[in-house]
């Protein structure tokens, strides 16, 4: 298995963050799984392209990164089915589709990461989500070392979750993802900025319109060093909605189906007057206060210092505790914003 020793990160986080693992292992094939057992007996992390992904510390733990690649493609009377390696990165697989005229995932274009960890927090966008699509996940036990095939109900996909964060954490690793696609394909412009495009759009016009709106909304991680949406968007009870709609008569609210009600991550930072706010050299950005960007120089640390500082300012406004979307890592593994030292 390719591997390498002191091996420095700052070019695989897209917060480009400096941290040397001890280690890094890239298994690429089911032999190099069964060797990765011997290197389980200590703290690692499974790391896919790092756009999720923020190390607060100059250490990481063993870095284990998946190198399966290759995209199958098998057509069927009535769709598409695409088996597609962990490796591959997600938005050059939304162009290939769209190219070959396998449409669905156009709404999750320019998504940065790999499609590994596309399973794992259920990525979304624009009215889709990576559920919509998936028919089912390859993945490595550790403990019996034997590959398993999870369904879409094994995955226990819900906003930004799965069974990979709850009870399979840690647990294995996601070897390739199956996509099934029909073909009475049907463009999703609920959402804000695709209502404007007509009804019978296709699937390529689709795409560029989400490239171009998430290029004027989002910094580009190479110019700007982000890690996208840093918090998830909370989800409040009816009652604690309806005290704060009485204070807040512009806050955005969207009632969800179980009667909770999620609120906009984003405008609770902005309304903390957060927007545009400097810390050890990361920032709030000025245009879209959801995400927290590096300036150049930030440390793992600095940038985290910054988000400790953001869910301390909303707390104390409105009540609510803004959790991390982003998975902060330290020496000894994946820490909580509360558990990390500042
Ligand atoms: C500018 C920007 C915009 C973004 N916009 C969105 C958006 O619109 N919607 C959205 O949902 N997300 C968005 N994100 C977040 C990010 O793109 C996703 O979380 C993406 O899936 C991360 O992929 P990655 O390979 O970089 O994951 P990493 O950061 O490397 O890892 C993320 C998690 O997945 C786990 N993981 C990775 N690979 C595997 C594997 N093979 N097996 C098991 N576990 C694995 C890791 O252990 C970690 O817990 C955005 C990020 C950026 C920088």
């Amino acid at each position: 298995m390719k591997s390498a020793s002191q091996f420095q990160l700052k070019q695989s986080n897209s917060f480009n963050v400096a941290s040397i693992t001890p280690s890094l292992y890239q298994p690429a094939s089911y032999a190099d799984l069964d060797d990765l057992a011997e290197v389980l007996n200590q703290p690692f992390y499974i790391l896919g392209e790092g756009s999720n992904t923020l190390f607060v510390e100059d250490e990481t733990p063993v870095i284990i990164r998946p190198g399966f690649k290759g995209v199958d493609i098998e057509e069927t009377c009535d769709g598409y089915r695409v088996r597609v390696g962990a490796a591959e990165n997600w938005h050059q697989l939304v162009i290939r589709c769209v190219e070959q005229g396998i449409y669905g995932l156009e709404n999750l274009a320019l998504i940065p990461g790999s499609v590994g960890a596309a399973p794992v927090q259920n990525i979304g966008a624009y009215g889709v989500e990576f559920a919509d699509y998936c028919q089912e996940v390859e993945w490595f036990e550790f403990s019996s070392k034997s590959v398993k095939t999870l369904s879409r109900q094994d995955c226990q996909f819900g906003y930004r979750d799965s069974v990979f964060k709850g009870a399979l954490y840690n647990q294995g690793l996601i070897i390739s993802v199956t996509l099934i696609f029909p073909k009475n394909w049907q463009a999703k412009l609920s959402y804000h900025g695709l209502d404007v495009l007509p009804e019978d759009v296709s699937a390529l016009d689709v795409m560029k319109q989400v490239i171009a709106i998430r290029e004027s909304k989002l910094p580009d991680p190479k110019v700007l060093p982000n890690a996208g949406s840093f918090f998830k968007n909370p989800v409040v009870s009816p009652e604690q909605h309806r005290l704060l709609a009485q204070e807040y008569h512009d806050m955005p609210s969207y009632p969800q189906a179980d009667k909770s009600v999620k609120l906009a991550a984003g405008w609770l930072i902005e309304q903390a007057g957060l927007k545009g706010f400097m810390l050890n050299g990361a920032a709030v950005h000025d245009k879209q206060a959801l995400v927290l960007v590096n300036k150049g120089c930030a440390s793992g640390k600095g940038i985290s210092s910054l988000a400790k500082h953001v869910q301390t300012c909303v707390l104390d406004k409105f009540g609510i505790k803004l959790q991390p979307e982003v998975r902060l890592i330290a020496a000894r593994g994946e820490v909580e914003l509360d558990e990390f030292e500042q």
